[in-house]
């Protein structure tokens, strides 16, 4: 089936960056660049998990250099830039993908600890690896980056106010980031999915198996994406196929936001 191949436009050369790449949609995206001849680097806290992805694109016959990186600390985020410039000599395209969601209650039964873990990852995670990614790009002439929001950044998500505030932000990022930087050679996009089978989401229906059905029917298409559906859209975002395309924000969500 079409939504099990992975699209193989041509990144030869090119030096991709994935956060979030231990697992779920990183490593998917992850895998899918070295298939299609990119430099990679897997960006993740995971050490194991992200050992494995590198593994598994050398596997392929790819190129991968696994580097522990927290994104919500600004020294991190530096020397990942920093050790993909050292290693590849440049930095092409970045698809900051690394996020947690972690709420299922109603906004006023939330505590504060939770609005500063969920903002911290998703929303200051992607703003310094933008602001470091768009460094590196300036001194270069050029890149692109994609983030990954959600369709919690595009409507609301009831019993997710903190996750649909933290991926509203990233939009907010986007499309700002990307008008600054439109005449630097830089495209700024976002893909924001529905519901996608990984481990986060198979964490989520462990504490709720009943929403799995309703969640489903969620999306005309009545199913849950898999990883690769996403990477592929972020594939095309990064490549030269969207080179008129900045700002955007790209639903890859069976419908969900169509109705
Ligand atoms: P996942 O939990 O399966 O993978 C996320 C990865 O991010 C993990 O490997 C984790 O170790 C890493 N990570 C978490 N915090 C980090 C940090 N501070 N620094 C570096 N790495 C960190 O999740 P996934 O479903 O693959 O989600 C990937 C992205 O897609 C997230 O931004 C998520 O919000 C978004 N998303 C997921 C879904 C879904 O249904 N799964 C839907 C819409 C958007």
């Amino acid at each position: 089936m079409a939504r099990e191949k992975q699209k193989e436009s041509s990144f030869a050369g090119k030096v991709v960056l994935v956060t979030g790449a231990a697992g779920g949609i990183g490593r998917a995206a992850a895998v899918a660049f070295g298939r299609a001849g990119a430099c990679v680097v897997v960006a993740d806290t995971s050490v194991d998990g992200g050992h494995a992805t590198a593994a598994m694109i050398v596997e392929n016959g790819g190129k991968a250099l696994f580097v522990q990186c927290n994104v919500t600390r600004a020294a991190e985020v530096e020397a990942l830039i920093d050790k993909t410039v050292a290693y590849y000599g440049r930095l092409d395209c970045a698809f900051n993908n690394a996020g947690i969601e972690e709420e299922h209650l109603p906004l006023a039964e939330a505590d504060e600890a939770l609005f500063d873990r969920i903002m911290n990852v998703n929303v200051k995670g992607t703003w310094l690896c933008m602001k470091y990614e768009i460094r590196q790009m300036l001194k270069q002439g050029g890149g692109t980056i994609v983030n990954t929001a959600s369709v919690a950044g595009l409507v609301g998500a009831p019993t997710q106010s903190i996750y649909a505030a933290s991926k509203h932000a990233v939009v907010g990022m986007t499309k700002t980031a990307a008008a600054e930087y439109a005449r630097e050679g830089i495209r700024i996009n976002s893909v924001c999915p529905g519901v996608v089978n990984t481990p986060m989401m198979g964490r989520a229906l462990e504490r709720e198996p009943l929403r799995e059905k309703k969640l489903r029917n969620v999306h005309p298409m009545g199913r849950f994406a898999e990883p690769v559906e996403i990477a592929n859209a972020a594939m095309w975002l990064c490549s030269d196929q969207s080179s008129f395309v900045t700002g955007h924000q790209l639903a890859v969500d069976g419908g969900l936001t169509a109705i």
